[in-house]
């Protein structure tokens, strides 16, 4: 089989890191904007641009016209952006706009360069550093189903609570609004802290609007395919995942998947993973 190395694969990792850094740039800008002097413009909580903000007032919505304190139908339209995203091309959202993602994903390289003694990554090369670890493979299949316990905790919480339920304990409010309590300060340096241990920790583990979405992926169009008869079950394209998706070529599929195209590029084997839309 023809090695690929053609450009147009190697600018896909670029591609998406501009436009994460893109998406992280406006929410930091978004948060400064809420605490900037002035009464027009704080423009209302930060909250307002959370998608799972429109998820926690939903149920209150719809019951009874009003939204809860904090959240407003911006909430509503930020989801319905996501979804509609996510009901083309599965958790993309997750794979190239949410900063929460990316800034997982950058402490893992951090954590990576530093435990390796500043050695380069070699990509599709089984990486030496110590960081960032994987939990024990049986520990890690049952601990990914908490983030949808997270979700169910949520929805039933959404409907007594006055505030979203996960607002004093969001990392987004903990890393974007510049407004820490006590109890956000403790957030934040555990997110940082288990980013910098195990990729994507929160992602994989907690997080309920990864778990929302991550039912589109079993229908999404436009997604991930591998051809098993040109697979040689080398193993390269798992090395890259940020998601540590076990036999990535047996599970295309996968609620886990957050669609970065990173085994498109790492993948050695011409036309074997490719994007495909139907
Ligand atoms: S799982 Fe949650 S935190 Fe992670 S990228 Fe998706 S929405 Fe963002
Ligand atoms: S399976 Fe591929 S597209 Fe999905 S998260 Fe892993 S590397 Fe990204
Ligand atoms: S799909 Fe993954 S396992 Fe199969 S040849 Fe490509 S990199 Fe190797």
């Amino acid at each position: 089989m023809a090695k690929k190395q053609n450009k147009e694969r190697s600018s896909i990792t670029k591609v998406r890191g501009i436009i994460q850094r893109i998406f992280l740039f406006v929410t930091l800008l978004l948060g400064l904007r809420h605490i900037m002097p002035g009464r027009e413009s704080t423009g209302g909580a930060f909250d307002v641009f959370c998608p799972m903000g429109g998820i926690e007032t939903f149920f209150r919505y719809i019951t009874t016209g009003e939204t809860l304190k904090t959240t407003n139908l911006l909430n509503f339209a930020v989801l319905i952006g996501v979804i509609g995203v996510s009901l083309l091309s599965g958790r993309s959202f997750c794979g190239w706009m949410c900063p929460l993602g990316t800034l997982q994903d950058m402490f893992a390289g951090w954590a990576r360069r530093l435990s390796s003694g500043g050695k380069r990554h070699i990509r599709g090369k089984q990486s030496k550093a110590k960081f960032p670890m994987e939990l024990p493979p049986k520990i890690d299949k049952y601990a990914r189903y908490l983030k949808y316990v997270v979700l169910l905790v949520v929805l039933i919480a959404s409907m007594w609570t006055v505030y979203p339920p996960l607002r004093e304990i969001c990392p987004a409010r903990a890393v974007f609004s510049f407004q820490l309590t006590p109890l956000l300060a403790s957030v934040l340096l555990t997110f940082i802290i288990t980013s910098l241990l195990i990729k994507r920790f929160w992602c994989k583990y907690l997080c309920p609007l990864g778990a929302f979405l991550a039912i589109t992926n079993k229908f999404a169009p436009l997604r991930v395919t591998i051809d098993k008869n040109n697979c040689t079950s080398c193993g390269r394209c798992e090395t890259e995942c940020p998601v540590d998706i076990p036999a990535i070529p047996d599970n295309m599929r996968s609620l886990e998947c957050i669609q970065c195209l990173e085994c498109v590029e790492t993948c050695a084997v011409e036309d074997t993973v490719v994007l495909k839309l139907g």
